[in-house]
């Protein structure tokens, strides 16, 4: 049912632009925008359409391939001043993409890849809930968006001899509040999650398996992801891939 051109209604603002998707010959998507909770909105709205258009397939085909069926034929985008999670600039849920009116009118520069974020959660669809996979998921958003969006993911962490993160400014938010907050990273640091992770999966992908983040998606998809999937993917359990990794993070600033 899906053939065709599609509408992108702005539903306050009454605008009807045609935005036609292909995301495979026979399979198209569309954007829905909603900004009836929050009509100041309407530009930010107005930028993230042609974004999702051109990302949903992207993302699709980076996580699983070209022509695995994208996990819905409609994205909701809802504009609302606060949402439900207090205090978060934006959620995914389902197909549905909360965003935070209020966030983006302080934080225009992070909006479109806090999107391509959460759009990554879209695509992810993982209908299972799996232990100890939370990190992983954040992780996973997080590479997509600095590897193939802001394009500036980093394949190790600036890490001191303690396992502290070091010489980040305000500019890297998330990396420079753990850096004053002092917290070590050396034990299970990746439960750090988003940039942490994001990072880890660049290095994994760089020296073990460049098919990891591929590979890792699928299981989750399938609902059999556990710590064990690193061994049978890699040959080495989480905590040595870890331990390896923070070894190199701790020579890259003792190389500066
Ligand atoms: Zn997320």
């Amino acid at each position: 049912m899906w053939r065709g051109i599609f509408v992108v209604i702005i539903v306050a603002l009454g605008l009807v632009p045609f935005a036609p998707l292909w995301a495979k010959d026979d399979l198209a998507a569309h954007v829905l925008l909603d900004v009836s909770a929050a009509p100041d909105a309407g530009e930010f709205a107005l930028k993230s359409n042609a974004l999702l258009l051109e990302w949903y397939p992207k993302i699709n085909a980076i996580l699983y391939d070209p022509q695995h069926p994208l996990p819905y034929s409609e994205i909701r985008v809802v504009f609302e001043p606060v949402l439900i999670l207090k205090g978060a600039p934006a959620l995914a849920k389902g197909n549905e993409l909360h965003v935070s009116s209020e966030y983006i009118k302080h934080m225009p520069d992070d909006f479109r890849a806090m999107m391509i974020h959460e759009l990554t959660h879209i695509n992810q669809h993982y209908v299972f809930m799996q232990m100890d996979s939370g990190w992983l998921v954040e992780g996973i958003a997080d590479y997509v968006r600095h590897k193939y969006y802001e394009k500036d993911i980093q394949p190790t962490l600036r890490l001191n001899a303690n396992g502290q993160l070091t010489g980040y400014t305000p500019v890297d938010p998330y990396f420079y509040g753990l850096q004053q907050a002092g917290a070590s990273l050396t034990d299970r640091g990746y439960l750090k999650a988003y940039t942490i992770a994001s990072t880890f999966l660049f290095w994994l992908e760089s020296h073990k398996d460049p098919q990891i983040i591929h590979e890792l998606n699928v299981v989750l998809s399938q609902g059999k992801f556990s710590n064990a999937s690193f061994p049978q993917l890699t040959g080495q359990t989480l905590d040595e891939l870890w331990a390896e990794f923070v070894a190199e993070s701790k020579k890259t600033i003792s190389a500066h």
